[in-house]
């Protein structure tokens, strides 16, 4: 099969590529390389899968631009398209709101309609946890109202739900929606609580924590992720919304203590107050991602934790005694 995994050069991304060449595929990662993080990193997520695969094709380019993406469809007649680019991230979605809406939402757009009039005839699209916002019923079900959005980035997402369903109603498309749950995991992206605590801590640094530690995060192992994708992309559906979470939510306070355990040092802690766009818990109920898909997370956090650090420490060897810090 063809696919196009967009935003394939980021954290989720480049792990599916490699998992879909892996499978027999061939693979076209279309990603324009935004500074939302350095770009180097992906730059080095490419270079680890270009070296598995002369299946894997590279295509740097930009989903808010209509042009190039049409033609690269047209060019390539894809069977599936699993749509991961955007801008991630739910804080700095305040400070960007425009930003967010217009690559996010008009990107979207793009990206179905590309995949409409060359003839694709199946999408999976990233959508979040965060749609659920200040939901008052736990765990998150998938048809729970979707009313209570507190950021910029959430709203974005609902909006590409709202699109894949048209899509799917007037052309025919067959659409799925994942809404993934804190996804962590090596190549994390390092704006993300697991990554950016872990380096705090090894560098001796104090890690922010907002709110009182109550605050509880659904955290979700890449692998299991991608088993959910893998699973959508084998059935077909017409159009479907599943959480993709791990179903366990954790603490803010107990997941410091994993990384401390996990590092083997101890994290200073700089209480701050809870973050305007923050919700306070993400609990995803899977029960029909498990009937549906055959989903069931394997990766318990005190594991994928350990997986985590493992990668961090190959990736980013900690600054020894007497190294001066640096690193071949
Ligand atoms: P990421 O930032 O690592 O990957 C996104 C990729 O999209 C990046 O490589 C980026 O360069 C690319 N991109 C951004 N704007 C683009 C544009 N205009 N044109 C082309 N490419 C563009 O993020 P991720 O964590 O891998 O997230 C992937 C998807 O999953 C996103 O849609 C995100 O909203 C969603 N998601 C992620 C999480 C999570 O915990 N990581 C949770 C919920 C939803």
């Amino acid at each position: 099969m063809k696919v196009l995994v967009t935003g394939g050069a980021g954290f989720i991304g480049s792990h599916l590529c490699e998992r879909l060449l892996a499978a027999g595929h061939s693979v076209w990662a279309l990603d324009n390389l935004d500074p939302f993080y350095d770009p180097e990193i992906k730059r080095g997520n490419l270079r680890e899968i270009t070296r598995i695969s002369d299946r894997f094709h590279f295509v740097q380019g930009d989903i808010t631009e209509p042009e190039p993406l049409r033609r690269l469809c047209h060019e390539v007649r894809f069977d599936q398209v699993v749509h991961l680019a955007a801008r991630a991230g739910v804080r700095p979605s305040l400070e960007q709101p425009a930003l967010y809406q217009r690559v996010n939402v008009e990107g979207t757009v793009h990206v179905l309609e590309a995949a409409r009039e060359s003839g694709v005839r199946k999408l999976v699209l990233a959508s979040s946890s965060s749609v659920y916002g200040c939901n008052a019923k736990v765990p998150f079900a998938e048809d729970d109202p979707l009313t209570a959005p507190i950021s910029p980035y959430a709203a974005s997402k609902i909006a590409c739900e709202a699109l894949g369903h048209v899509y799917h109603h007037v052309y025919g498309l067959d659409v799925v929606m994942l809404r993934f749950f804190t996804v962590y995991g090596p190549r994390q992206r390092p704006d993300l609580a697991i990554h950016k605590f872990a380096r705090l801590i090894r560098e001796g640094r104090p890690v922010p924590v907002y709110g009182d530690g109550s605050s509880a995060r659904d955290y979700t192992f890449i692998t299991d992720i991608l088993d959910g994708i893998e699973a959508c992309m084998r059935q077909d559906f017409g159009f479907e919304i599943f959480n993709l979470g791990d179903s366990r939510p954790v603490r803010l306070d107990r997941l410091i203590e994993l990384l401390e355990q996990a590092l083997g040092r101890p994290a200073q802690r700089r209480w701050l107050p809870a973050q305007p766009g923050d919700v306070p818990i993400t609990y995803a109920d899977i029960r029909k991602a498990a009937a549906r898909l055959g989903y069931q997370p394997r990766v318990p956090l005190e594991e994928g934790i350990r997986h985590f650090v493992a990668w961090l420490d190959r990736a980013s060897p900690p600054p020894g005694p007497g190294s001066g810090g640096s690193s071949s």
